[in-house]
């Protein structure tokens, strides 16, 4: 094993790691909802988000071609306007399952190395972002405060979209797939420990 893979594996465990807490507080109910801060922290209080943020990067990176950023700037952009559709109470079904179908077929997509045409590609994140913003937005007061609260949201989105990307790049030089499939197996896991809390 090269110093890089070394690296990489060490990042994953670490990530992992650090994610673990989250498994026992699925996403359930969304706390407090006011204040940048409070927005900014969400994302990473729950695997549900981490795993499809952060798997959207690295299928983005592992897709390649403009999909590394186009994917990414999908994501983000449909999830403002699902916050602005939760925020308007315009009814959307399956938000929840919706949420945790992401995890899982986001994990399935990076493990099985499956790359769909870039439209197709963009279309399913675009889908998983609109219930990960409707869910917010809905309980999202219509203030100065909730606006800040999107904000700060939407920043720690796009910085967990990033590191999903940055780290999909450096597994990209190393020409080896077992990363990938490592991670991947990794959020279906995830996904699939989110299910069983969500049924259970
Ligand atoms: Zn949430």
């Amino acid at each position: 094993m090269s110093t890089a893979q070394r690296f990489c594996l060490a990042l994953l465990s670490l990530i992992a790691f650090a994610a673990l807490p989250g498994v026992a507080q699925a996403h359930v109910g969304i706390g407090s909802t006011t204040g940048f801060f409070d927005g900014m922290a969400h994302p990473f209080s729950g695997l549900d988000h981490i795993c499809a943020m952060f798997g959207v990067g690295l299928w983005a990176a592992q897709r390649g071609d403009r999909g590394i950023w186009l994917l990414p700037l999908a994501f983000v952009l449909v999830m403002t306007v699902g916050g602005l559709l939760g925020m308007a109470h315009v009814f959307l079904p399956f938000i929840e399952p919706g949420i945790i179908a992401s995890v899982l077929v986001v994990g399935l997509l990076i493990a099985a190395a499956i790359r769909l045409p870039l439209l197709a590609s963009a279309c399913l994140v675009a889908l998983f972002a609109l219930f990960h913003g409707h869910a917010h937005g809905a309980e999202m007061p219509t203030s100065a405060s909730g606006l800040a609260y999107g904000i700060g949201f939407l920043s720690s989105t796009i910085a967990l979209l990033l590191c999903g990307a940055v780290l999909g790049l450096a597994c990209r030089q190393l020409k080896s797939p077992w990363v990938y499939r490592t991670a991947g197996a990794a959020i279906v896991t995830c996904g699939l420990g989110l299910c069983a809390v969500y049924l259970g």
